[in-house]
């Protein structure tokens, strides 16, 4: 049971299509390890903690969410990257990343295993946003007051929700973002949803949902993000002979 790496690059090009994509970090191969690959680890974001989760369960690439190599971000070699990267070729380990693409998938993707997970019905992406995906909507499995959704939220992620809004007020529609796509609340109020989801909650999105008469819901960056990544992994697992293992760095935020 093995691939090698160019095999398994080939297979999660084809699905994620990164080239249609213009992202704010290299998606793809990130750091280059091992040719060979029977063991694949897949997490949200390449932190040390995942990394060390990484070389103990003796994986042969990491795959992740979150990478490295932002725009914008100082591209030295230094600090706690030097010492992630130090571990990561001192060990081999390929660590592949994706951003957008996992994000905007249509079967795979973090929007669409969200609403999967949420038991949303007539899923589709906001129209005219960009790019295509990056906020879906639909209809909740059945009307149900704010306050039952805040719960049923908390309830599937296992972690307390943050909910701005009058929670025996009737939510039919919603869209959503995960991770950090609390900038998006407007364009989900102008859509005419009743309710927005994201992962993160800045100050002022409060007011913007008060004035907006819209609901509001922070379920964690982390916490709304861990599905399209393990989702990409079992794919993976179903195509390649390779052994996939989804690990779970807990994280707050
Ligand atoms: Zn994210």
């Amino acid at each position: 049971m093995a691939v090698t790496r160019q095999q398994l690059m080939a297979c999660l090009d084809e699905l994620l299509q990164p080239h249609q994509l213009n992202d704010y970090c290299p998606n793809g191969l990130q750091v280059e390890g091992t040719d060979t690959i029977k063991h694949l680890v897949t997490g949200v974001t390449a932190s040390q903690a995942l990394i060390d989760r990484a070389i103990s369960e003796n994986a042969d690439a990491l795959l992740v969410h979150h990478g490295y190599f932002w725009k914008g971000e100082n591209p030295a070699l230094v600090g706690i990257k030097a010492q992630r990267i130090r571990q990561l070729l001192g060990n081999n380990i390929n660590l592949i990343a994706y951003h957008l693409p996992i994000d905007v998938h249509p079967k795979q993707g973090n929007n669409v295993q969200l609403g999967e997970l949420l038991g949303f019905k007539n899923l589709a992406p906001l129209p005219s946003l960009k790019p295509n995906g990056i906020v879906y909507s639909a209809d909740t499995a059945k009307p149900v007051r704010a306050g039952e959704l805040h719960a049923h939220i908390a309830t599937q992620l296992g972690r307390a929700v943050l909910h701005e809004g009058d929670k025996n007020a009737i939510v039919k529609t919603v869209a959503w973002c995960t991770g950090g796509g609390q900038g998006y609340i407007e364009q989900a109020a102008q859509a005419g949803v009743d309710a927005f989801i994201t992962g993160e909650v800045s100050e002022q999105t409060i007011h913007i949902a008060r004035e907006m008469n819209i609901h509001f819901y922070a379920a964690g960056h982390h916490a709304t993000e861990r599905y399209g990544v393990k989702a990409v992994g079992e794919w993976v697992g179903s195509k390649l002979p390779v052994t996939v293992q989804f690990i779970d760095i807990d994280n707050p935020a």
